[in-house]
């Protein structure tokens, strides 16, 4: 058995467990409306890729103050993203 010194916290300076990046983050980086950005005025219910990138793994519509989407485009998100759920493009819930 070979033994071996795990350092996993060099330098501990007494503050552990606020290690919260916010550069690494899953979601959007940027604070900006990605509709207002690519100028869509109408977001489509057909297209799940984008819907699919503002609903959470487990089928909840991220809020947008994680999303960056405006108040406008969020509104559309979600008729969107509903209408799409009732023609079961995406799931209401996934259970895993
Ligand atoms: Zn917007």
């Amino acid at each position: 058995m070979v033994e071996r010194t795990e350092r996993r916290d060099r330098g501990d300076r007494g503050d552990r467990g606020y290690r919260e990046d916010r550069e690494n983050r899953s979601f959007y980086r940027r604070r900006v409306c990605k509709f207002c950005v690519e100028k869509i005025p109408l977001i489509d219910y057909k297209d799940i890729q984008t819907l699919r990138g503002f609903v959470s793994d487990r089928g909840k519509i991220i809020p947008r103050r994680i999303s960056g989407t405006c108040a406008k485009h969020q509104r559309e998100l979600m008729t969107a993203i509903k209408r799409a759920r009732n023609i079961a493009f995406l799931p209401f819930t996934e259970r895993g």
